[in-house]
């Protein structure tokens, strides 16, 4: 069944990376999955958090790790309808809920004991929101965290390089009683079950977040869905290699 934007059923939006896409962060990529476009940026601070500080107290000194930690918002102009801004200090749950994710799934593949005692931010502005901005951004926060290695690499900041693996993120869903890769946003919403996979260029694993709406679904579902999201994630997995090669 051919879908509102003619692709099929296990086909992917239009997925591309910019990187340097700005010029003050070491990393900086604009991921765009068709219509979502969202700003992934990497920086550099030359602290930690204090229970990353208090653990490192007892280490000498080239044995102290350093922390990644992520954030995530929309703009106002990012949805169709004009999205408030975080006002100071309240973030709201569905941003915590992302980045705390963002920041999961990149933990996960980098080696923190590389990089010295510092934080790396990433950061995901979400700058036009057609669905999967959250796939989007840890999918472009991989080549962003990419880059901004590069730049410590060259400072000279690294002991060796960190990256154990790589990681994609896919949504997918089931509409009609068939599953479907990469929803957009008016597929989304109509969609009967709704999944997002955080997933390692090897194949693992990083995150599974599936739900059902109205209509609760079977194991065997969930397995067709999982292998709809591994063939994703391999796939994007293949143009972030092209990408930073
Ligand atoms: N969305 C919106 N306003 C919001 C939150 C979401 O218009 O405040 C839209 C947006 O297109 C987003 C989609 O709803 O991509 C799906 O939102 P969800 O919370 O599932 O996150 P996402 O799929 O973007 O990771």
């Amino acid at each position: 069944m051919p879908r509102s934007d003619g692709r099929t059923e296990n086909q992917l939006r239009t997925i591309k990376f910019t990187r340097k896409f700005t010029m003050h962060a070491p990393g900086s990529v604009l991921c765009e999955f068709g219509n979502t476009k969202v700003l992934c940026s990497a920086m550099v601070e030359d602290t930690v958090p204090p229970h990353i500080k208090a653990a490192n107290y007892q280490k000498k000194p080239e044995d102290r790790e350093g922390w990644l930690s992520a954030e995530y918002g929309m703009l106002p102009s990012s949805t169709n309808t004009r999205k408030q801004r975080d006002k100071a200090g309240k973030v709201d749950g569905r941003s915590v809920e992302i980045q705390r994710l963002i920041g999961r799934s990149l933990r996960t593949i980098i080696d923190l004991g590389q990089i010295g005692e510092r934080t790396i931010w990433l950061d995901v502005d979400v700058l036009q929101a057609d669905g999967g901005t959250r796939t989007a951004g840890i999918t472009g926060c991989y080549v962003a965290l990419w880059d901004c290695l590069l730049s410590m690499k060259e400072k000279g900041q690294l002991k060796y390089w960190p990256l154990i693996d790589s990681v994609a993120a896919v949504s997918v869903g089931v509409i009609g009683n068939a599953p479907m890769l990469d929803l957009c946003y008016e597929e989304d919403v109509r969609a009967e079950t709704d999944m997002n996979v955080v997933m390692t260029g090897k194949g693992a694993f990083i995150e599974v977040q599936g739900t059902a709406e109205k209509v609760p679904f079977e194991r065997k579902r969930l397995d067709e869905l999982l292998d709809l999201a591994t063939r994703g994630c391999a796939e994007l997995c293949k143009i972030q290699k092209k990408t930073l090669e």
